[in-house]
């Protein structure tokens, strides 16, 4: 144990016996600090100073934490595995923040648990590195998200196709409650064990809510969840493995794996090597989000109604609210997007118009939008000016402003991400450093940066992501 200035408070662990088991983290090694977040560190009342990678590899575990497995099921890629787990990570405890938020921390890469299966229980330097380079640009770009503390490479080995530097992942999460928590215990059928977690999940994440007010609890989850995916959409961003064990009742983006930005706007756009069917594609966000919203209403059944019949009946009911409660997400981030002033009926078929525009032209998504916020339309022939005509007759007087603000100069581009992991596998951070930067101040155009705001040259070929 180290003494640094963690103020623990433990409530999962404390009160939620039967939800996870005590695990010891691995031992690392020859532990290395490859980054630490100094901002979020000091926003968790932390002193940087007192922080070592000791501590965050496992090796030497603050005072006052507890570190446990925690237990979840879930839907992966449509089929249903009642047992997963946390297999490569720990929840060391959770710590109030200096706004009051209670905030979970958990290592990631840690070893082996009880429910690692076949897995090794570790994790590389370049997915660990990802996780913390994507996240921060969600923060920055004012997405809900989880976010990284640190990165410490383990001097051990992991070995996937080929032998890669171990690391180990801080993640500072809302919580780690999954869709996929509440699935265990429905399919077990522990009614019990189902509203004592939805009773914690309420009293944490929405504290205003009546008690045992459920179907009020599943209503908050999904309108938390459809303002997340529209959010998504927005930016382009692909998850990449919506898995029902990878949905956060907290409404934050969790489990960066195979994720990443879109380009040339394509809505069948898929970057993960292991999505054969482009089941998480861009385009198919929203509909995996109703898809999993509808899992998690099954999972609650036993709580929603006196009978089944009439739970269902509510659930139901409950669910059909989610796709217009997404539409409003989205339109409304489009008019953002654009600049639109007010509402009208016809914006809809106004952003509809741009996006098959852009998809004919096989145009970058980030940077057509910042382009427009620059009044300029980086498409061209007689349809792209007739919709220009349509799109400055709806603009809002101060639109300019308020498409800088709504349409990002930087994201972390794929090229960009790939040459920055490579450089770090390879002992150099500088790329990542920059790259890390730019990214998290995303709505400023810089002198110099312009490399920083173009999608990767021809000679990138299809991105493919392998976490
Ligand atoms: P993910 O695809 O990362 O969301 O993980 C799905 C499940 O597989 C979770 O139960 C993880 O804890 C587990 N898992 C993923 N990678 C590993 C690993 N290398 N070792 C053990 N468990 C793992
Ligand atoms: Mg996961
Ligand atoms: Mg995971």
């Amino acid at each position: 144990m180290t003494d640094a200035a963690f103020r623990f408070d433990n409530s999962f662990a404390a009160t939620m016996p039967g939800f996870y088991v005590a695990q010891a983290p691995a031992r690392a090694p020859a532990p290395r600090l490859l980054r630490l977040n100094e901002t979020l560190a000091r926003d968790l009342g932390l002193d940087p100073a007192t922080l070592t990678a000791e501590m965050f590899s496992g090796n030497a575990l603050p005072v006052g934490a507890q570190p446990i497995a925690q237990v979840y099921a879930g839907h992966q890629f449509g089929g249903f595995s009642p047992q997963l787990g946390d297999g490569r990570a720990l929840l060391l405890g959770e710590v109030i923040d200096r706004h009051g938020q209670r905030r979970d921390i958990a290592l990631k890469g840690s070893g082996r648990t009880p429910f690692s299966r076949g897995g090794d229980g570790k994790a590389a330097v370049g997915p660990v590195l990802r996780e913390y380079l994507i996240g921060e640009a969600m923060q920055a770009l004012g997405v809900p998200t989880t976010r990284a503390l640190a990165a410490v490479a383990t001097g051990a080995p992991v070995l996937r196709q080929v032998e890669l530097p171990g690391a180990v992942l801080t993640r500072v999460a809302a919580s780690h409650i999954r869709v996929g928590t509440f699935q265990f215990f429905a399919a077990r059928g522990e009614t019990d064990k189902l509203r004592q977690l939805a009773d914690y999940t309420m009293a944490r994440h929405y504290p205003d809510l009546t008690a045992a007010d459920y179907l009020s609890f599943f209503n908050a989850v999904a309108a938390r969840q459809a303002a997340l995916i529209a959010q998504w959409m927005a930016l382009g961003f692909v998850h990449g493995v919506m898995n029902t064990d990878n949905m956060a009742l907290s409404g934050e983006t969790i489990d960066y794996g195979p994720c990443a930005f879109m380009e040339a706007y394509d809505p069948d756009t898929v970057f993960s090597s292991i999505d054969q069917t482009g089941r998480y594609s861009w385009g198919n966000q929203p509909f995996i989000l109703i898809w999993n919203l509808t899992r998690l209403a099954e999972a609650l059944l036993p709580l929603l109604g006196a009978d089944e019949q009439s739970a269902v009946a509510r659930a139901t009911e409950a669910l059909e609210a989610v796709p217009p409660l997404y539409r409003a997400h989205w339109l409304g981030l489009m008019r953002g997007k654009l600049g639109l002033a007010g509402a009208d009926a016809t914006d809809q078929r106004l952003a509809d118009d741009l996006l098959a525009l852009m998809q004919a032209q096989g145009a970058d998504w980030t940077g057509t939008f910042r382009a427009l916020a620059r009044g300029h339309l980086a498409l061209t022939g007689a349809a792209a000016e007739a919709w220009k005509t349509r799109w400055q007759a709806r603009q809002a007087p101060d639109a300019a402003a308020r498409m800088q603000a709504a349409n990002p100069a930087y994201i972390p581009r794929n090229h960009l991400v790939e040459q920055a992991l490579a450089a770090a596998e390879a002992g150099d951070m500088a790329p990542f450093e920059a790259l890390l930067a730019v990214i998290t101040d995303p709505f400023t155009d810089r002198l110099g940066l312009e490399g920083y705001a173009q999608p990767a040259p021809e000679s990138f070929g299809r991105y493919r992501t392998f976490c």
